[in-house]
């Protein structure tokens, strides 16, 4: 199921509207644009700029600071060749107000010969802060006139992505053909979208929007252009943001085509694991559960997503909608994205539904061999009811009787496009009266609502907005790790008052086993310090067995502290912790952080959340962990996550089909989402015709599932 992201998946145009129609276009070039995703003119409209240089104005060499691109020109003071560990050319050149270096790496001798004392050149490149002052590597330079005073372009210079072999003035070059071309514009440029849709007056046209982004004239706002705000590039945004959303809906109408089983019933099961429970549910659970009962009695499969915040209790309730599955003599798949997660979920769900004389199952990349044939040959005999496992689940040959629901917890970590091959599993029966089952999808990374209308589209969403009765603010410091000693002593006065703490340690280095020392080294120095408490260990080298071992005497209370990797993000469940210390908390996203301080403040007692980071960090690092003692509520984390982040990480980078994105910014125009969604509606409702042709413009065929 991989599934290249766009913009590689072109739609084969017709001769007429093929880039080979253009002159200066041959096979050759036709072959290097295919790699980024043009094929058709419309392809080559579409490849828009990344950013603006701006060649029209000149500054004085004393006016420029480092980060700047931009002209200058002056006279050359000095030229010489330096041999360090390469060989180079530095030039320095003066305008009256100060002085630039040039730095060569790759040069020749007309090159070194146009540069003696006294000539006098224009160029243009970025500016650095070097050793001896600020200079410019490898600028585009030529020698100049005295009387030379024009600027290179009378426009801003659009800098598109490239790739080997096909360069910015080859790509500029083929797109003023054709923007030059009035007649080609207007066929290749249909404007599909009415103008009672589009959420601004100001915004123009497609084809006066498409030339205005490729060719913004002399007199743009170069700054907001640069933002991406003007109103043509927000034309387009909004254009690109419809076409997802488009897509996404596409995908969602087509599933409730499909058919599924029916699990509703007589609900005696999930009657007695409610009453086995020592808990009631809280009204929010109960509503999502009465929507998700709802959604299993239809023939269509259900398509939810349950968003809540981290200890909310998402896992009872797919637990209850199990239930029905198992009563209507339907299989369970239960997914989680690491086999810590996994193997959480099946203690609870054993723990819940064993009693009531479900078999709940277990399979994941590690069970092997004779262990995993059985385990197959009860998937597929219909002997498990409940399956549990990690993506290991979705392999081949696990081929199940009857699937009649899939649970995905976390799915943020899954991406979009398993999401999707996962709907499809499971489907059986011959084609046409093929039936899909349900599916349930939980996160606790709760998503802004803009956000969640772009990025699940294709879902209904459901959100657990209440915790159960009992839990206790957790109360979060941020402090220097200049204070840990103090930190230390806190955490054993805590234990020796009979609490439980966890300590965790991101990872330091981008490598697991690094991660893993790190915390294997940390757990060594803590019983160091303070040999009359007991200290455990989990991290992702150890087998599955001795984690659990682990695992249990935290959970038992046989163990103070338990040092961990973040494989304890999610699923852990002790009560009795109260102590959650995070080193090199500014490593972590505060979505991932909020998520770890989930893991206390699940008892009674008040609870705390240390968060410690590296001496050399920066205010702004800072004030961003602040934002985690400001707030426990996750839905604000999150905003301020993506603010700061940007979603590409919120929802997971393999996202691909969602991150990709040309013009838009999901952060920057999320003011544009709810036109969006209104214009979704409309063009569905009102011009169906033009909603292929606008999702292929955008998104090729990258969007498209169907052979996921
Ligand atoms: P999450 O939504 O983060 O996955 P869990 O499903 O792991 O949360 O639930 C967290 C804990 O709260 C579990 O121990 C669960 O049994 C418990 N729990 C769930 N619902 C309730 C409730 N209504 N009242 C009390 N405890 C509950
Ligand atoms: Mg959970």
């Amino acid at each position: 199921m991989s599934l290249p992201a766009t913009p590689s998946n072109p739609v084969t145009p017709d001769a007429a509207s093929s880039v080979l129609s253009l002159r200066g276009v041959g096979p050759g070039i036709a072959e290097k644009l295919g790699r980024l995703g043009i094929a058709s003119i419309q392809d080559l409209l579409f490849h828009l700029p990344l950013r603006y240089q701006d060649r029209t104005r000149i500054a004085a060499i004393g006016s420029l600071r480092p980060g700047d691109e931009i002209s200058v020109r002056g006279e050359v003071q000095l030229t010489e060749i330096k041999h360090g560990r390469r060989r180079m050319l530095l030039s320095r050149i003066s305008d009256g107000t100060g002085f630039l270096t040039l730095r060569f790496f790759h040069f020749n001798a007309r090159q070194q010969a146009g540069l003696v004392r006294g000539a006098r050149i224009h160029c243009f490149g970025e500016v650095r802060a070097g050793n001896g002052g600020l200079e410019m590597a490898h600028p585009d330079y030529r020698n100049i006139d005295d009387d030379d005073n024009a600027a290179d372009e009378t426009h801003l210079t659009p800098v598109y992505p490239v790739t080997e072999g096909l360069r910015q003035l080859k790509l500029r070059g083929l797109m003023d053909i054709v923007l030059a071309d009035d007649a080609l514009l207007n066929a290749q440029l249909a404007d599909w979208l009415p103008s009672r849709c589009l959420p601004s007056e100001k915004f123009p046209g497609l084809v006066d929007a498409v030339r205005y982004v490729h060719h913004p004239p002399p007199d743009a706002p170069v700054q907001v252009l640069q933002e991406g705000l003007h109103p043509s590039q927000q034309r387009l945004a909004f254009e690109e943001l419809l076409a997802q959303q488009l897509s996404l809906r596409q995908l969602r109408a087509k599933h409730q085509h499909h058919v599924a089983p029916p699990l509703g019933g007589a609900r005696t099961l999930s009657q007695r694991l409610l009453s086995s429970l020592p808990f009631e549910l809280t009204r929010a659970q109960r509503r999502v559960a009465d929507t998700i009962f709802a959604d299993l009695d239809q023939t269509i499969p259900m398509q939810r997503l349950v968003q809540g915040d981290v200890g909310c209790g998402k896992t009872i309730v797919a637990a209850l909608a199990a239930c029905h599955a198992v009563e209507a003599g339907y299989q369970v798949a239960v997914m989680a994205p690491t086999e810590l997660l996994a193997d959480q979920h099946r203690l609870n769900f054993a723990q819940w539904l064993e009693p009531l004389d479900v078999t709940v199952t277990w399979l994941t990349g590690k069970i092997k061999g004779r262990k995993r044939s059985d385990t197959l040959s009860a998937i597929v005999a219909g002997d498990a009811g409940v399956v549990v496992g990690t993506q290991a689940l979705f392999q081949e040959d696990v081929v199940f009787h009857r699937l009649g629901l899939v649970v995905i917890d976390e799915q943020h970590r899954f991406g979009v496009h398993q999401r999707m091959a996962l709907r499809e599993k499971g489907a059986r029966g011959p084609a046409k009266q093929r039936q899909h089952p349900h599916q349930l999808v939980m996160t606790a990374t709760p998503i802004p609502r803009t956000l969640a209308q772009t990025a699940y589209a294709d879902l209904d969403v459901s959100v657990i907005d209440e915790l159960p009765p009992g839990r206790t603010p957790v109360g979060t410091v941020v402090v220097s790790e200049q204070r840990r000693d103090e930190v230390v002593a806190r955490m054993h006065q805590a234990c020796r008052e009979g609490r439980q703490a966890y300590w965790v340690c991101p990872l330091v280095e981008e490598s697991e086993s690094l991660q893993c020392q790190a915390a294997q080294e940390t757990a060594e120095q803590l019983q160091q310090a303070l040999p009359d408490l007991r200290v455990g260990l989990v991290h992702g080298r150890l087998k599955s067995a001795q984690k659990e071992v682990e695992m249990q005497q935290f959970k038992a209370g046989e163990m103070d502290v338990l040092v961990a990797t973040t494989v304890i993000e999610v699923g852990v469940d002790v009560p009795n912790a109260t102590l959650m210390i995070i080193d090199n908390a500014e490593r972590l996203g505060l979505s991932q952080l909020h998520q770890l301080r989930g893991r206390v403040g699940r008892g009674v007692s008040k609870s705390s959340c240390v968060l410690i980071y590296g001496a050399q960090l920066s205010k702004l690092a800072r004030e961003r962990l602040a934002i985690l003692r400001e707030t426990n509520d996750g839905f604000v984390v999150a905003q301020r996550d993506l603010e700061l982040r940007g979603p590409g990480e919120l929802l997971g980078t393999r996202q691909t089909g969602l991150v990709n994105l040309r013009i838009a910014d999901f952060q920057r125009d999320q003011h544009l989402v709810p036109a969006v969604a209104e214009c979704a509606e409309y063009l569905l409702r009102e011009q169906p015709r033009s909603v292929g042709p606008l999702i292929r413009r955008w998104l090729g065929e990258g969007l498209q599932y169907s052979n996921v």
